[in-house]
């Protein structure tokens, strides 16, 4: 029976590039998405795989939100925490608003997602967890105190539930990308890009969102129950961790 995975996120950028390896590799897939209907629509068409749209900042929605997919697609087994939104500023400006949104839709999903679906991985003993952290929760970014710090939050949460949950056949893991072509790097001024960024990356240019989705495939694989607690770099050589 192929085994039903959840990828938040998972309609565009570097989520709808998992979905669709997920799906190749055999999995039944279920994509969320945050409001973007215009997007999940076209993914739905162009995919065949289903989209359900909730608020991963809220733990009533990710409660509700799973339930339905439970019901529709069977129990969840793997679970691609992927969305997440930056609100970039120096920190002497940020404000609240972007502080809490950034916290809580990066660092918070984990929660709210992750608790959930935990309970089922136990009684039946397999689970794979995927959650997508960045370099930049790695090594600090200027500019990005609040993602961050949530995107290292993602690897302290990674690393404690891989050590709650090892026993039981569940494994969690972090995948920390580099500078990756989706939108959200896409709205970074094109100089900044060529001046600022690519020098920085020793492959000299940016990922593809289709060399992150192969690390998911990778770590949700059966095979791979005995990688736990780890944080894959996927950067192009820019930051060693
Ligand atoms: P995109 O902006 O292209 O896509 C983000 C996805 O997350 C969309 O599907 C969006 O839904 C969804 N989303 C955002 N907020 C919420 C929310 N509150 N509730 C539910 N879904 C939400 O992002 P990327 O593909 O670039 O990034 C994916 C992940 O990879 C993120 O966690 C990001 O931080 C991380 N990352 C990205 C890097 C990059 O270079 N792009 C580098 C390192 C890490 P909708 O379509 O409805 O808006």
């Amino acid at each position: 029976m192929a085994r039903v995975a959840l990828v938040t996120g998972g309609t565009r950028g570097i989520g709808g590039a998992i979905s669709k390896a997920l799906k190749a590799a055999g999995y039944k897939v279920a994509a969320s998405y945050a409001g973007n209907d215009a997007a999940a629509e076209k993914f739905k068409t162009e995919t065949g795989i289903p989209v359900y749209k909730w608020d991963v900042t809220s733990f009533e929605a990710c409660t509700e939100g799973v339930r339905k997919v439970e019901a529709e697609l069977g129990p969840i087994e793997v679970l691609v925490n992927n969305a997440g939104i930056t609100k970039d500023g120096a920190f002497h400006k940020m404000t609240l608003e972007q502080w809490s949104a950034v916290i809580n839709t990066n660092l918070g999903s984990l929660f709210n997602m992750t608790r959930p679906v935990i309970e089922g991985m136990r009684a039946r003993k397999f689970g794979r967890i995927i959650n997508i952290s960045s370099i930049n929760g790695q090594k600090g970014q200027f500019g990005q105190v609040n993602y961050s710090a949530a995107k290292a939050g993602d690897i302290g949460f990674t690393k404690a539930l891989a050590l709650e949950n090892a026993k039981g056949g569940i494994t969690v893991n972090a995948i920390c990308p580099g500078y990756i072509n989706t939108e959200m790097v896409q709205a970074v001024p094109k100089d900044v890009v060529e001046k600022s960024i690519l020098p920085h990356i020793p492959a000299n240019r940016l990922g593809e969102p289709e060399e992150i989705a192969r690390a998911v495939v990778f770590l949700a694989d059966d095979d791979a129950g005995f990688i736990t607690g780890s944080t894959l770099s996927v950067n192009g050589g820019q930051y060693q961790a």
